[in-house]
């Protein structure tokens, strides 16, 4: 483990939440750094690949194992389908928030799980649909285009497809799909045994077709799925996916410890890889619980537990719940007040500290490690290096991704430049939800604050990974596993330690 120097309680006072920048927030890891290390003359590329669930080293490769050691945070400001996609194909992972209904959830779900390279599950539609229905689901989901399939089924008779630009809301307002579609007989289609999945064939078709998009059916007409022009765009361009054995890209899920006997079938059903015990206290009956029916249930899925920040927590999660990796971090992400609110919390530091060696006392006893997964205050490329540091295998981002492109929240640009929100889940605004519901809670435990527009995700995160590679580098380090233990971590002083804008 990294030598650390403790510091001080993570606790702020209300007050510093009442302004609108939020840029100078501090991070979980304030005046702390990584020393520099020796750099041997073979130390060039470091792997930042590290393990997501859990396994035995030297004997059993863990299930799941990330390309790069980033998560992001279960926030209806950050992740949403959109943040699976686009993370998954750098080699990370989203997990999908709870704070929306079971239905809502699943379908982000599916939404990430129907990329298979360039080939994409469409949405699909019935013939006999209104085309007021259709208006209806279109801003539902956000989708423009639709197949058509002859039972609406995702692999049915493909009859043709409709677009938003094929009729008009008003005009054809008590018309059917059937009636408003483009014909299969219209559109440029390829059967499924002419091009498999060769991403080079598709190109090629797609490339001379004109269209944007093609259908690939099979013999008897069904449709299969589509290859779309945009996606064998971003295809070449990610090298990285963190895909599954059927090439699809992963994505894991949060659920809560109340509906969970239906939530977790039907993100099970909609094809998740992970799920994720989303609590900010983890060291719990309620957990066991959910922990309990999960492992009944559906032993297979792999289970993330948390948070805990304690090595009693630790235990509970990895010897009574059965979880295959740990989740922890309380009263230390950018938008949360919990540590005032109620009093309740823990540096960061010395979370990854106390978790970390519970997590290595177990390997030596057992000889099964067990990933830790550091949630919040993550805001910089230099919180990374330390909390990978420390002994973190993962880290979860909110605040650092809530400002991209791929999150779910609209631009605002009366700001300039230009600005998104970001909202806790104890926020006033995501508790609606759960008030909506009847879950009954008397006060905030998080708030709301906006960040910088930055982009799209990829060349945002690509060159913060970029830094962070070069950072673990110049610490003597060739991969986090390595960090871990011949890394040095000291103090700066506050001044040093002013934290990076985002
Ligand atoms: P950030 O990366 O510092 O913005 O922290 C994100 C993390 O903060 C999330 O992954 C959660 O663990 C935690 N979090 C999310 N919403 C709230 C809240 O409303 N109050 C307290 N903590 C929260």
């Amino acid at each position: 483990m990294a030598r650390l120097v403790i510091r001080d309680s993570p606790s702020r006072p209300l007050s510093d939440y009442n302004v609108l920048d939020f840029e100078n927030l501090p991070s979980g890891y304030r005046g702390l750094i990584v020393e520099p290390g020796y750099i041997p003359k073979d130390l060039n590329e470091v792997d930042l690949s590290t393990p997501l669930t859990r396994y035995r080293p030297g004997e059993t490769e863990p299930k799941i194992k990330l390309k790069i050691p980033i998560m992001s945070a279960a926030m209806q400001s950050v992740s949403g389908y959109r943040m699976g996609i686009a993370l998954a194909r750098m080699g990370g992972i989203a997990v999908i928030y709870q704070s929306q209904t079971i239905e809502n959830q699943a379908r982000q779900v599916k939404n990430v799980k129907r990329q298979k390279g360039a080939f994409i599950e469409p949405e699909v539609m019935a013939p006999h649909v209104t085309l007021s229905k259709l208006v209806e689901n279109m801003k539902e989901t956000g989708f423009t285009k639709y197949f058509v399939t002859e039972n609406g089924n995702q692999h049915g008779v493909l009859l043709g497809v409709i677009t938003d630009s094929d009729f008009d809301e008003k005009i054809h307002e008590s018309l059917t799909v059937r009636d408003r579609m483009r014909p299969k007989e219209s559109l440029e289609f390829v059967y499924d045994d002419e091009i498999g999945y060769d991403v080079q064939k598709a190109n090629r078709r797609v490339l001379e077709s004109h269209h944007s998009a093609m259908p690939v059916i099979y013999r008897d007409d069904r449709l299969r799925d589509v290859v779309f022009r945009k996606a064998i765009r971003a295809h070449r361009q990610y090298e990285n996916e963190l895909t599954d054995e059927g090439k699809k890209l992963m994505v894991a899920a949060a659920v809560n410890t109340r509906d969970y006997t239906e939530r977790v079938p039907a993100l099970v059903e909609a094809g998740v890889d992970v799920l994720v015990i989303d609590t900010s206290q983890g060291h719990t009956d309620f957990v066991y619980d959910t922990a309990k029916y999960i492992r009944t249930n559906f032993s297979k899925i792999p289970l993330i537990g948390g948070n805990v920040v304690t090595k009693d927590g630790f235990k509970f999660l990895v010897e009574k719940c059965e979880v295959d990796a740990v989740k922890g971090g309380m009263g230390i992400g950018s938008i949360c007040i919990t540590p005032d609110q109620i009093g309740i919390a823990k540096g960061q530091d010395k979370a990854i500290e106390d978790v970390a060696s519970a997590r290595d006392e177990h390997l030596a006893r057992t000889g099964w490690y067990y990933p830790f997964i550091a949630d919040g205050g993550v805001h910089s490329v230099r919180d990374m290096n330390v909390g990978l540091s420390l002994g973190a295998d993962v880290l979860m981002l909110g605040k650092f991704l809530a400002g991209v492109d791929e999150s779910p929240q609209a631009i605002e640009y009366k700001h300039s430049p230009p600005r998104k929100p970001y909202w806790g889940e104890g926020s006033a605004r995501a508790r609606q939800w759960r008030e909506n519901r009847g879950y009954n809670e008397s006060f905030d435990e998080g708030v709301t604050i906006t960040v910088s527009y930055v982009g799209p995700l990829e060349p945002y995160l690509g060159t913060a990974l970029k830094q962070l590679r070069d950072g673990i580098r110049k610490a003597g380090s060739r991969n986090i596993q390595g960090h871990h233990k011949n890394s040095v971590i000291t103090t700066i002083s506050e001044e040093d330690a002013k934290p990076a804008s985002g």
